[in-house]
């Protein structure tokens, strides 16, 4: 599909034409946005009314959104969701916790209400899996046998990449993680320890010079680009903006540094691009590349990287950390995991149609699954299309008709009131809108702050975004 860029005609637009257009766009977007999964599964009508058991393990985005999506497509199958979770958390939400624009208690709904009708849930959780006998084990049901399974447990956080520091560090001595939840409990206490680490630094950069670090793991995290979120609302907040709108200018007295692994700040070399030229504006903004966090003394504050092979010290007064994610422990042993290389431990599944190599009546979805694609709530809403007709196709017999492309995003907030809608696939951007994504926009912002919330409870929840 070619997109026209309409940047100058954006900038001509007047705020109402543009409120207009966002309505607009944002249908488009809860119908299902223009790519090309979507637009396939707009005209699809893969349906079946055959009898299956189905079985779905995961109470998160991904386990909801399937069930929703499935429950559509398979009218007769008996299909049951095992989840141990009472609260479902909108985790997306958690930045704007942080940013002190929602309460923490606003990202937050009964699972049971989230749950369509005609499928049974059993809170309760996967202790085992036995796929070639298609049966999963749980801890309180015993065995529960299925013809199709699809798997959407999330992943794990792991802050033990960075030696000296423990979960329960966050939320003292200076350390804060946006990205620390419990999905089993319903909890995200790093939300509310961000926000009050935000309004921390700024009490102190009142005072005195303030050295902020960002420091993000090697390999794949969820919600990629929730810690650069971090740092240029950290960076706007200094200015005088969000919480402390019309508060003076602070950022010369305060030095934020994001340390990266790698040479790039964002897996998509476009969006990547546009960050950097971004971040040229902010002179008091360093990015560490080639700079991983390997240990902290938290009571000294003192950072240790590694870096070209020497281990080079920082001092700190704040610390904001990204966990690095791994496979949930149940999946060891069960035969579904990819076995080497870079996505060793995570569900095995076919990147196109999802389905593991071994047991093709076992679907992956979600943060689990060893792709190369970003860990997203964007990348489940076009998996979950894909399953959905799939799965009916398969109980017809007949060929699975779609496939993924790999899509994800994530909306980078680069300031209060900006947002860069980075929509991407491993083959370069995939806007759903005519629109440059590289470029941070009013538009996004509000589509993503007042929006984005009431569409996934609203729509995506029940398999209709
Ligand atoms: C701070 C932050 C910001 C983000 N921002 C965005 C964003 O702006 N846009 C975006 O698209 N995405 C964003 N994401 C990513 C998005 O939230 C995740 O990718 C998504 O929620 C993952 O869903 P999931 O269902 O795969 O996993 P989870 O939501 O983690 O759900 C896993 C489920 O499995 C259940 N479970 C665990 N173990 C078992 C077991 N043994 N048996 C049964 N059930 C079990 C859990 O209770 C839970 O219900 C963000 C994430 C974070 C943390």
């Amino acid at each position: 599909m070619k997109i026209s860029y309409k940047d100058s005609e954006m900038k001509k637009m007047e705020r109402r034409d543009a409120l207009k257009m966002m309505g607009l766009g944002s249908a488009a977007l809860l119908a299902g946005g223009t790519t090309s999964v979507s637009a396939k599964t707009k005209l699809s009508t893969f349906a079946s009314r055959k009898e299956a058991d189905i079985v779905i393990v995961g109470g998160g985005t991904a386990g909801i959104t399937v069930t929703a999506r499935v429950r559509r497509s398979a009218p007769n199958a008996r299909i049951t969701l095992i989840a141990p979770n009472d609260v479902h958390l909108y985790q997306s939400g958690q930045v704007y916790v942080a940013a002190g624009l929602y309460r923490e208690f606003d990202n937050k709904r009964q699972t049971k209400e989230l749950v369509p009708d005609n499928v049974t849930l059993l809170q309760d959780k996967v202790t085992h899996f036995s796929p070639e006998t298609n049966k999963v084990h749980t801890g309180k049901h015993g065995e529960i046998p299925y013809d199709y399974l699809i798997v959407a447990l999330g992943c794990e956080y792991d802050y033990s990449w960075v030696e000296g520091l423990d979960v329960s560090d966050i939320g003292k001595k200076g350390i804060a993680s946006v990205y620390l939840n419990d999905v089993n409990e319903g909890l995200a206490s790093g939300a509310i320890i961000s926000r009050m680490w935000l309004k921390t630094i700024r009490r102190h950069t009142q005072r005195s010079e303030q050295k902020v670090l960002f420091a993000d793991p090697d390999g794949p995290v969820k919600g990629e680009g929730a810690s650069l979120d971090m740092l240029f609302l950290a960076n706007d907040m200094l200015k005088g903006n969000g919480m402390y709108k019309k508060g003076k200018d602070l950022r010369s007295k305060a030095a934020l540094t994001l340390s990266r692994p790698g040479k790039d700040l964002f897996p998509s070399p476009e969006i990547d691009r546009a960050l950097k030229k971004e971040l040229q504006k902010a002179e008091n903004i360093t990015i560490a590349y080639e700079h991983r966090l390997v240990r902290i003394d938290k009571e000294r504050r003192i950072a240790f990287y590694s870096h070209e092979g020497q281990t080079v010290e920082k001092t700190y007064d704040f610390l904001h950390v990204t966990p690095a994610v791994k496979p949930p422990d149940v999946l060891k042993g069960s035969g579904l995991t990819v076995e080497k290389g870079e996505y060793e431990g995570w569900l095995e599944v076919d990147e196109k149609t999802l389905q593991n190599p071994r047991y093709p009546n076992v679907f992956g979805i979600g943060d689990i699954v060893g792709l190369s694609s970003g860990k997203s709530g964007g990348a489940i809403r076009e998996q979950a299309i894909v399953i959905q007709d799939n799965i009916a196709a398969i109980l017809e017999g007949k060929a699975v008709p779609m496939t993924y492309n790999g899509y994800s995003v994530h909306p980078i907030k680069t300031r209060y009131g900006r947002v860069m809608l980075a929509e991407y696939t491993p083959q370069g951007l995939e806007p759903t809108f005519p629109l440059d994504p590289a470029k941070p926009r009013w538009i996004w912002w509000e589509m993503d702050l007042h929006l984005m919330r009431t569409a996934y409870f609203g729509l995506m929840m029940r398999g209709m975004l």
